[in-house]
């Protein structure tokens, strides 16, 4: 696993950690989540990968506590085959047992097509996770259909605005105008919302003016190993 920081905008500090996964093959190096886990997903191994992610996930959460680290959530991304296989709910109870995790520390990151699937057994699940206090997130929004009614219907807490936007807001006055809308719109309703793929100072700039309140991308760092995580400027 590796680990990528989301960064407070207004004080520069790390607001939390996002888990993405990397196939470490002894020949071909390390491989991108693009490149298998689309497959995973087609062949239901994205199952117990998921699970292995989350005890992961949660493992180091509990590392970084018990080293005396400030504790911050640990976004973990979850496919819709995940969310809809036997006993999700359960598996992460135990995850979060066996790790001591609690649960606040716990975020899903889901895209907006799991989030409008509407189907009552994804709903229960997720509506059942947070009662017990896990967080949740909507992933790469503004790229699906981006229906604004699950962003009141769920209780979700973050909103996570793609990184497309990012690339076109110094070229396209359209992607300025929909971040703008789409940061005000959040804050009303009282989310978090994290800026991703930002890259440059300009891009960062934009933010701050539209105070949009937390970032995620290279600008700040690539996802890293976890002792690199722990070792990032504001960390502790
Ligand atoms: P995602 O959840 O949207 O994750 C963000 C992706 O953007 C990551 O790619 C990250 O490395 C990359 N990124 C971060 N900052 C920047 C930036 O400033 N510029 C650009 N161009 N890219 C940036 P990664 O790690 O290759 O993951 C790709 C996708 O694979 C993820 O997109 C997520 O959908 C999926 N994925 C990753 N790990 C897992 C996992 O454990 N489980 C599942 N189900 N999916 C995963
Ligand atoms: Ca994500
Ligand atoms: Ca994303």
């Amino acid at each position: 696993m590796h680990y990528q920081p989301k960064i407070d905008l207004a004080r520069g500090t790390i607001t939390g950690a996002e888990a993405l996964i990397r196939w470490n093959d002894p020949d071909r190096g390390l491989i991108p989540p693009a490149q298998f886990v689309p497959f995973a997903e087609d062949c239901g191994l994205i199952v117990p990968i998921g699970q292995w992610v989350l005890r992961e996930a949660c493992g180091q959460a509990r590392a970084w506590i018990d080293a005396g680290l400030r504790p911050i959530p640990m976004a973990v991304n979850i496919s819709a085959v995940e969310l809809r296989a036997k006993d999700f709910f359960g598996g992460v109870c135990g995850i979060l047992k066996d790790t001591r995790l609690e649960p606040c520390y716990l975020e899903l990151e889901l895209t907006e097509s799991v989030l409008m699937r509407h189907d009552a057994l994804s709903i229960s699940v997720l509506l059942a996770l947070k009662a017990m206090g896990v967080r949740l997130a909507v992933d790469d929004f503004g790229t699906g259909y981006s229906s604004l009614s699950y962003l009141w219907r769920f209780p979700i807490d973050t909103v996570k605005i793609d990184q497309s936007f990012m690339v076109e807001i110094s070229t396209n006055g359209d992607a300025a105008t929909f971040l703008r809308a789409v940061i005000s719109m959040c804050k009303t309703l009282k989310k978090r919302v994290v800026a991703e793929g930002v890259e440059t100072r300009e891009q960062l700039a934009f933010l701050a003016t539209e105070r949009c309140s937390e970032g995620q991308g290279y600008y700040f760092s690539p996802p890293v190993a976890a002792e690199h995580f722990a070792q990032l400027p504001y960390r502790e």
